[in-house]
């Protein structure tokens, strides 16, 4: 492993792939297990830079896709760099742009489908959309979102992207599926992955060297497969054995569809079978309940915009689940959103205040909610690290989910 980048294990959790440990990056270190909150367009929506070190984010993860249309992977390059950029000091991750590549397939509905020939184009498509990308076996075709521009990702170009983008972890391009597809396709797309993933070890290969000046980026490469066992495990085991000319992957993504009530087997699979000294990204997941199963089956770091979005809409989280502030209930509550809560919204600001920023429409709203948010999934996954070292993990996970509801 090249200068700057390295994992080390902590404490295993017994009898579970859960462990906690330590990523070293140019950039800082990240104590793990953590959540990584989303600055999609390198920034976290309404939140300063400030305020994510002080509720106690240790890194940030923006995405390739958006930062490649605007303003420019070349621009943000020119700055110095993501972190330069959006005046973040610590470490940064960006995924590839795969899964919002693939996403405009189907005119931006939330199931991502590829098979064209498994679906009617009706069934997929939302309502005065067109499919705005096309997948081969070179790369995908895809319209801009911003103004219809015609562009092109490759693995290649995903590497390119990534490392003008310059965070310390990137992620190898892939072609992400849903539960929907057929078996047959998600063999498919799981071969074109694995053939992808070689592509982008070569070019990362190539771009490290060219760009040796410049601080060490990690590739983790992303595995895919859907709900099925036999081709988790595979991709787990091709990825781990992967090497380009002595080149491996620095870390594992866990991507694509998983259904909720088979999460943990399918991180417990995959983790089976990856190597126990290297990182786990789990991509996409966010929600209590699926950040305790995924931390007790051995993921290290995550990431998801559900924090922050549902924020911007009134949603702020509790120890009972999460609630809308709007509501006329909490017009004249003049308590903390959480009681128990230490971060910056909860230790100055009343419920009835953060209800009136709502109703009122003022910006301070969602940002006030924002922090308080992304603090709660940050210190829930803190929590869960102290609870490993402290030997208690699932003491923990039964008190807090005996009492926290799902709101979805
Ligand atoms: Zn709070």
């Amino acid at each position: 492993m090249s200068s700057g980048f390295s994992f080390k294990v902590g404490k295993q959790l017994p009898n579970r792939l859960g462990r906690t440990g330590q990523i070293t990056t140019p950039h800082g270190v990240i104590n793990t297990p953590a959540f990584i909150p989303v600055g999609t367009k390198a920034t976290l929506k309404s939140v300063l830079p400030e305020s994510l070190t002080e509720l106690g984010a240790q890194a940030v993860l923006a995405n390739a896709y958006h930062l490649y249309l605007q303003p420019g992977s070349d621009l943000v390059d020119q700055a110095g760099g993501l972190g330069k950029f959006m005046n973040w000091s610590g470490p940064t991750f960006t995924d590839s742009g795969g899964f919002q590549v693939l996403s405009l397939g189907v005119g931006f509905k939330k199931v991502i489908a590829m098979d064209e020939n498994t679906f009617e184009s009706d069934e997929v498509i939302a309502d005065d959309k067109e499919r705005l990308a096309h997948v081969d076996d070179d790369g995908v075709t895809f319209k801009s979102h911003l103004d219809g521009s015609l562009h092109r990702f490759t693995p290649e170009v995903s590497m390119q992207v990534q490392h003008q983008l310059g965070a310390d972890i990137i992620f190898g391009f892939d072609e992400c599926t849903t539960l929907h597809n057929t078996r047959s396709y998600q063999e498919k797309a799981l071969e074109r992955t694995r053939l992808w993933a070689q592509r982008c070890l070569v070019e990362h290969d190539r771009l490290t060297k060219l760009r040796k000046d410049k601080p060490y980026q990690a590739l983790f490469g992303v595995l895919q497969g859907a709900q099925y066992e036999e081709l988790r495990r595979k991709a787990a085991k091709d990825l781990a054995s992967m090497s380009m000319d002595g080149v491996s992957f620095d870390g594992f993504g866990i991507g694509g569809a998983l259904d909720k009530n088979k999460l943990g087997t399918i991180v417990n699979w995959v983790n089976e079978e990856l190597p126990v000294n290297k990182p786990r990204h789990l991509l996409g997941i966010g929600e209590p309940d699926d950040l305790f199963v995924g931390v007790e089956n051995g993921a290290d770091t995550f990431d998801c915009v559900a924090a922050s979005r549902v924020a911007r809409n009134n949603a702020v989280y509790g120890l009972d689940g999460r609630f809308n502030i709007s509501v006329s209930a909490f017009k004249r509550d003049f308590t903390p959103i959480d009681e128990s809560c230490g971060c910056y919204t909860c230790k100055n600001y009343s419920r009835a205040y953060l209800n009136h920023l709502f109703r009122a429409k003022e910006i301070l709203g969602p940002t006030l909610a924002t922090i308080h948010n992304v603090h709660f999934i940050v210190n829930l996954v803190e929590r869960m690290r102290l609870a490993i070292e402290a030997g208690d993990f699932l003491d923990f996970k039964s008190d807090f989910l005996g009492r926290y509801k799902n709101s979805n």
